[in-house]
């Protein structure tokens, strides 16, 4: 409470009462029980204020509500407007304004109550044009623009009503922004709050297309920018930044258009915030105005479309019954174009997260009728070779069968086993074009088109899909590499012609040497062979038909030793790297931007002093890269496959570095909308020269790390405006060298083959029954392996074959989203642990059958795609009717989990790997209808609902046994959105209690003992194996594991069920970089108001000379104490405590004297 009431009032009952149902109303005031039922004291202020009575009266009332409203929090004007307080003091202004000569004395703190309420009120404007007071408003300022605190009110008045389109809009018909743009001066030191109320209701005036149009036609943008600069020029102290601050606020609002973008660029807003920017470096008092002209400038830069012929994929394929048909993305996604040209639209995921949630308790709880007839199940049999396997290798101890026909090595893979390694058989191709392009020229051999598919192509065990009497070469980059270690000198200086014999006999050299490096280290990583992954790779199908491997794939990669910390992020990082985006726009002199990598273009030239860039191998995603500046380059990713989005994966080879030189890499078309490239994550680099070093390590490297939205667009059509840069520099270490980067650590197709191979071999098949078997053929006719591990039976007896037969099935799939690696080296985990000697994995085995799909989409693996399978579609949305020539693998997934179900042995646990761009930690997302209906706060009543809690076993159990596992971070929600994953299908149609999405992050851990620390493929087998470790928490339910009616129990188990599920939620983390300049906060404007009561008074008393320096003595903001206690002063002296007690009938307790 404050100022001159102290002494005459007692308002403490008041104060209780305008808090609405404040618990102590009663206690505290008695006497207001009996008459307040059904009229408060604030409505009897309310409805005498509207009645207009005496002046005297009025401003009694104005000035309780303004002591009332200042002493409490936001909730009490809430409730006063709830009470109609805002129509109250509406009809007060426009009693009080239409007369001929107002009253001013009344009218200035009628306007700045209306300003301190109209700005919580989200109706003001609607509420103000019903009164109209609107126009009213306006003309007030237009008769008293030569009056500055008068003006500054009806100001802050019009700011508020704009918070309604329509208003503003009704504003600006009237040319309400010419009279408010005229109050905005060149620098002076008069009137600053009047200034600022101007700019700041211009500001809010500009929340509607046709002001801003309106604006950008007269020309006012330039206008603008000059005020900055003059602003910027003259005026250093605190008040004349917040004006910068507000015609900031102006430019901000005004860009959200083109055509303001575009006026903002040609009359050189660009390089004016730039140079301006350039000053507010050099002074720390200046700072606050660095963020809003930076991000002016990123959102402002011209669009430039991404210099692509097209947005589609450089693959394509031909899908089974439409021949011709890649899907038109274009034609789908525009329907959120409109919205987008209006830019920097936040992410609103989280806050419609609780309506994607189901809550139609019948579809949480029916099981939905079988997708296919029962006819088609009984097929998927033989993917249950442990119930029909008979184990007479049991009893023959000698010589125990290979219980893996379905895999074994081919005569080819056996015959390229036994030449060991063999290098490049297509050297005459690969040596056209000239000189310093070899490194351009390697892809280029034995490509043929992919051939026309049919539906029957795409059915299984896949004849070539191109030309395969080659075998696997690497890039040439890693031949001059290799050449290199041995100590000869280059054959000549670099990319000089050879011929062909001497090209041969660099070639065996070569072989040589490879093989005399594999004898050396080759042996040392485990679970990897690289002659037998050369082998599976050969067998792999593409669709560009890649003949070169990444060297990393084929030598192989073993974790570095060491922990590998986040990556700190530098202060001010964002800015930095948007300046020097901006000065390549203004300064185009070091500018260079010449194409050095084009996928589809293996003749395209570079020149010798550029970085070499090269993926077209398997996994490999880049699809051009631009020289842009002296150690700059941009790069733009492959989109998925047939499709034209889902860019964020990446992997290619660079070369022809030079040592110790920062080389900047901005991927200029990411599309998701924030990234943990903001929060520690960095990418990885492999080295060759250090691999042959003894030190074959994936990294993670990289500084300057960055993700923001910059300027370029689509190169056709609208899809989306704007994509976003991944920027990072690189230090390389040696000159030279050949080295990878990529997204996250690569996990090939032709990986898995190879691995499965080895890990086949390294088990006892007398006490491991491994058996590799292919689900399906995919779309492009690769194989996807389904592998079977369970323990052997002890014998042939009776009890042990059934035992084996009843054993619960656990199912685990992995890598439906390609761009997912990390949960494939959490799958390797699983998998080797599974294979492993030790004794829980025997238990495990003993326990249960494992049925893993470890690739469920092999196509987009292979072919580099980040999101989808060749078919353009999200396999993992695909689950509810799976097409079964579009989408075999999932078909046939859900396929043999309906067979399970048929057959009485519905699986115990289901868990796809995801891997998780946006979120750290490892989490699961389950399935719970009783979750689900609270979160969405249904009023379904859940009381008498049955749940059987077993869903939260398993993430509980890792919460203690996973150092990368958060519990915390894991829900069991069942979205609309997500109604077609794996997670909730299986969990609703096959009745999985515990059906699991695992969410793997690419970035690292902020718990635990890997706090701080990214994950790298360590960490990522430990959560593979930690994962089989809480399996065993199932089994202590199992008291009676080897019971017979261990089947029918889990079967009832499964039924008393009711549980739900979802998928991938939007990013936690705040978006680190503001999208926009920060909006007024409401308390801003309440200090101006208050500093303009203050001012006011002063206005009374003195001649428009020296009102300026009185104003200029409170800078905005200013500490408002002296100047609530001058409010009204001449009132004080007047206003004895016998008047306002009876004023009106409201007595010192605002109760009503009735
Ligand atoms: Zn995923």
């Amino acid at each position: 409470m404050f100022g001159y009431g102290q002494n005459n009032f007692t308002w403490n009952g008041t104060l209780r009462e305008l808090e609405g149902s404040h618990p102590a109303t009663e206690r505290v005031r008695p006497a207001m029980t009996a008459s307040s039922s059904s009229s408060s004291g604030l409505e009897v202020l309310l409805s005498t204020l509207q009645n207009a009575g005496d002046v005297e009266s009025t401003l009694n009332i104005l000035n309780v509500l303004d002591e009332l409203l200042s002493a409490g929090t936001d909730r009490r004007i809430h409730y006063m407007i709830s009470k109609g307080g805002s129509e109250a003091l509406l009809t007060a202004l426009v009693n009080t304004g239409r007369s001929f000569s107002p009253n001013y004395t009344l009218l200035l703190p009628l306007l700045h109550l209306l300003a301190k309420v109209g700005q919580r009120d989200r109706r003001i404007g609607m509420k103000a044009e019903e009164a109209g007071a609107v126009l009213l408003t306006l003309n007030l300022l237009r008769q008293n623009v030569q009056h500055a605190s008068r003006a500054a009110a009806c100001l802050w008045v019009i700011q508020v009503f704009c918070s309604s389109v329509s208003t503003a809009n009704l504003i600006g018909e009237n040319n309400g922004l010419e009279t408010i743009y005229r109050l905005i001066p060149p620098y002076t030191t008069k009137h600053l709050y009047t200034i600022k109320a101007a700019i700041d209701a211009f500001a809010a005036l500009l929340c509607t297309k046709a002001n801003v149009c309106s604006v950008v036609s007269k020309g006012n943008i330039s206008g603008l920018l000059r005020l900055y600069e003059d602003w910027h020029s003259k005026g250093t102290q605190h008040v004349a930044i917040e004006i910068r601050h507000a015609l900031l606020r102006c430019l901000h609002k005004v860009t959200h258009s083109t055509a303001g973008k575009h006026a903002f660029v040609s009359h050189g807003g660009i390089k004016l915030l730039y140079e301006t920017t350039q000053t507010c470096l050099l002074s720390k008092s200046l700072e606050s105005l660095l963020e809003p002209s930076v991000q002016l400038m990123r959102k402002c830069l011209p669009k430039t479309p991404l210099p692509l012929t097209s947005d589609q994929s450089a693959y394509t394929f031909p899908l089974p019954g439409r021949p011709h048909a890649i899907p038109d993305m274009d034609a789908e996604a525009d329907e959120s174009g409109e919205a987008s040209d209006d830019e920097e639209a936040e992410d609103n995921q989280q806050a419609d997260y609780d309506e994607d949630l189901e809550t139609d308790l019948n579809k949480l709880r029916l099981r939905p009728d079988p997708d296919r007839p029962k006819e088609l199940l009984p097929q998927y049999s033989r993917l249950c070779p442990e119930l029909s396997h008979d184990f007479q290798e049991l009893d023959l101890s000698s010589e125990p069968e290979d219980c893996s026909t379905a895999s074994s090595f081919s005569s080819e893979e056996e015959a390229v086993l036994r030449n060991s390694f063999h290098f490049g058989s297509s050297r005459r191709d690969r040596r056209r074009s000239n000189a310093s392009s070899d490194l351009s020229t390697s892809g280029s051999h034995s490509e043929t088109e992919p051939e026309g598919h049919t539906a029957a192509d795409a059915q299984l065990e896949a004849r070539d899909f191109h030309s395969h009497s080659s075998i696997l070469s690497t890039s040439p980059s890693f031949r001059t590499i290799v050449r290199e270690a041995r100590g000869e000198a280059p054959p000549s200086h670099r990319g000089d012609e050879q011929d062909d014999d001497e090209e041969d006999a660099e070639e065996s050299h070569h072989r040589t040497m490879i093989d005399r490096l594999l004898e050396r280290h080759g042996a040392c990583i485990p679970h990897h062979e690289p002659r037998m992954y050369c082998a599976a790779a050969t067998k792999t199908k593409s669709i560009p038909g890649f003949s070169i491997l990444a060297f990393p794939d084929f030598w192989g990669h073993l974790p570095p030793p060491g922990n590998e910390p986040m990556a700190p992020r530098k202060p001010n990082i964002q800015r930095k790297k948007v300046l020097e985006d901006v000065q390549r726009f203004l300064n185009t002199d070091d500018i260079i931007n010449q194409e050095v990598f084009d996928l589809e273009d293996s003749s395209l030239q570079c020149p010798s002093d550029s970085l070499r860039f090269f993926s077209k191998f398997e996994c490999g995603n880049l699809r051009k890269a631009f020289h842009v500046r002296r150690y700059e380059y941009d790069l733009i990713l492959n989109a998925d496959a047939n499709c034209n989005q889902h860019t964020q994966w990446f992997y290619f080879e660079v070369s022809n570095m030079v040592a110790d030189v920062p080389y900047r890499f901005n991927v200029i078309n990411c599309e998701k909308s924030n990234s943990q490239f903001n929060y520690g994550m960095q990418p990885v680099l492999y080295s060759v020269r250090e691999a042959l070093e003894g030190r074959p390590h994936w990294v993670r490297t990289g500084t300057e790390i960055c993700y923001f939205r910059n300027q370029f667009c689509p190169a056709q059509g609208t899809r989306r405006t704007t994509f976003y840069t991944l920027t990072f520099t690189i230090t390389f270490k040696h000159n030279e060298d050949v080295c990878y980067l990529a997204y996250h650590y690569p996990y090939t197709y032709s990986a898995l083959k190879a691995h499965l191979k080895l890990l086949q071999k390294s088990v006892d098949p007398a006490k491991v029954f491994f058996q590799q078997q292919v689900l399906c053929g995919t779309l492009a006719g690769n194989p996807c392996p389904l592998v079977t591990i369970t323990a052997c039976p002890a014998s042939r007896s009776c009890r042990d074959m059934h035992q084996l037969r009843n054993r619960p099935c656990i199912i685990l799939t992995c890598r439906v989203h390609p761009g997912e690696s990390n949960a494939s080296w959490v799958m390797k985990g699983t998998l080797e642990f599974l294979c492993s000697s030790d004794p829980v994995a025997q238990s495990l085995r003993e326990a249960f059958v494992f049925k893993l799909i470890p690739i469920l989409n092999p196509d987009g693996v292979i072919n580099g795609t980040n999101r989808c399978d060749l078919n353009s579609e999200d396999l993992n949305r695909q689950w509810s009717k799976p097409d079964p020539v579009l989408s075999p693998t999932i078909y046939h997934s859900k396929g043999f989990l309906y067979y399970l179900k048929s057959i009485g042995r519905t699986p115990l646990v289901f868990c796809d790997y995801h891997g998780h761009s946006r979120k750290k930690n490892v989490f699961l997302y389950g399935c719970s209808v009783k979750e689900t209906l609270w979160q969405s706060g249904s009023a379904v009543n859940t009381v008498g609902l049955k749940e059987d809690p077993g869903y939260r076993t398993i993430p509980k159990t890792l919460d203690s046994l996973a150092p990368a596992f958060s519990f915390n971070s894991c829900n069991y929600l069942v979205e609309n959105s997500r109604s077609a994953t794996a997670r909730v299908v299986v969990w609703r149609e096959i009745g999985v209690l515990r059906s699991y999405t695992m969410e793997s992050t690419h970035n690292g851990c902020d718990q635990g003992i890997y706090k701080g620390l990214q994950t790298g493929t360590r960490e990522h087998q430990e959560m593979g194996m930690k994962f089989c470790h809480s399996l065993l928490s199932l089994t202590k339910d199992m008291s009676a594991l080897y019971s017979p009616n261990l089947i029918s129990r889990i079967d009832l188990d499964h039924k008393s069920h009711n549980c739900f599920e979802d998928d991938e939620p939007p990013c936690v983390e705040q978006i680190e970089y503001s999208t926009d300049c920060p909006a007024l906060k409401g308390t801003d404007l309440d200090s101006e108001v208050n500093s303009n009561m203050v001012s006011a008074d002063e206005e009374e008393d003195c001649d428009e000379g020296n009102k300026g320096t009185k104003h200029r003595r409170g800078s905005v903001g200013q500490s408002q104490q002296s100047m609530k206690s001058r409010i009204f002063p001449h009132l004080m002296k007047q206003a004895s405590t016998e008047k306002i007690n009876t004023c009106n009938s409201v007595n010192i307790n605002g109760q009503i004297m009735s």
